[in-house]
Formats: structure tokens, sequence, C-alpha cells
């Protein structure tokens, strides 16, 4: 099972990156190109009929899986990035996080009017960051077609957040 095979090489890191998280690592996965292409096969396999026209992946590690997954369905990938990173016009959302805010952005041609936009991300924690892409998704006329992370800490209910966007969410790891 592909889910074993990924918990099997995440590693928690404890206090990172403040005392008291325990952090996802999911480098390793990247270590190992077999379980890596595996991965991106078994995302395939979920997403091939779903009739999608994009996927936006989030900065930095939702790039990571994210692009190769558009390759193999042969549609666009788009980059949602931390404000002040994409040189082009670009539109803006800012969401709170626990302490201040932040925001992330994404260039004004890259998604359309009607387009079904699959959101992709390595994990889900609070749903700020995901939720926040799916706004600015819908700020271009876009439908928010779905949400797919690696790993789901589902103990932070971050997938209620997403429902407000989508029910199609969804985990390879919780
Ligand atoms: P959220 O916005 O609270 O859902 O946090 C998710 C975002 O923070 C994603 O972009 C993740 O890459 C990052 N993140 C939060 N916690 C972890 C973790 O334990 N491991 C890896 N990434 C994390």
């Amino acid at each position: 099972m592909i889910e074993e095979k990924i918990k099997g090489v995440i590693r928690d890191v404890i206090d990172f990156p403040k005392p008291g998280i325990v952090f996802k690592d999911i480098t390793p996965i990247m270590l190992d190109p077999k379980l890596s292409k595996e991965i991106v096969d078994h995302l395939v396999s979920i997403y091939k009929d779903q009739n999608l026209d994009k996927i936006a992946g989030i900065e930095s590690r939702g790039f990571l899986f994210g692009y190769p997954l558009a390759m193999e369905l042969g549609i666009p990938f788009v980059l949602i990035r931390k404000a002040g990173k994409l040189p082009y016009h670009k539109i803006s959302h800012s969401y709170d996080l626990e302490y201040g805010s932040a925001t992330i952005e994404m260039h004004i041609d890259a998604v359309q009017k009607g387009e079904k936009v699959l959101i992709h991300d390595d994990l889900l924690a609070t749903g700020g960051s995901a939720s926040a892409a799916a706004e600015l998704i819908q700020k271009c006329g876009g439908e928010v077609a779905g949400f797919n992370f690696l790993v789901g800490l589902n103990f932070l209910n971050g997938i209620e957040k997403l429902k407000n966007y989508s029910n199609n969410i969804t985990n390879l790891v919780i």
C-alpha cells in the first residue's frame, strides 16, 4: 500500500520550526525515486478521469508532486507563491496566521474563468494556505475542483475549512 510506504519514510522532527511543534518532514520521499514515481502514478490514477483543467501547487513543496502530476495528466500547472516572488502581473490574497498574516499570489493570467482547478500541497494542517489558494482561484473566476495533499493532519480540522470550496478532498496519508 502506498500509504504505508509514505508513512515509512516521512519523519517527525520534534520542536521544528519552534518548540512544541512536531514537523512532518517529507524530504526522504525525494530521496526515493521509485516511491516518488509510485506516488505520481497513484495520483494520476485518482485524477485521470476527473476532467481537471489545471493543477495549482502551493509554494514550495506543493510544486514537488503537483507539477509531475500535471505533466502526466497533460494539463497546465499553476504556481501559487508567497508575496513578492512572482515576476508578472498578479492577484493576491492575505489570510490570518496564529500570529500575524500571510499573503500568497498567482499570475493574473494563470487561471481563466470556468476552469476546473485542483489545488495540491504536501501537507494539510489548519487549511489556511489551501483556503487562501482557493480564494485566488475563485477571484480569477476559476472553479475549485478539489484539494489533494500527501499528508493530512486531521486533528487540526483543516478539512472543515476546505469544505467551503469543495468536498473533493484527498490525503494519501493521515
Ligand atoms: P496550513 O496552512 O496550516 O494548512 O499549513 C500547511 C502549510 O504549511 C503547507 O504549505 C505545508 O507545506 C506547511 N506545513 C505545516 N506543517 C507542516 C509539517 O509538519 N510538515 C511539512 N509542511 C508543513
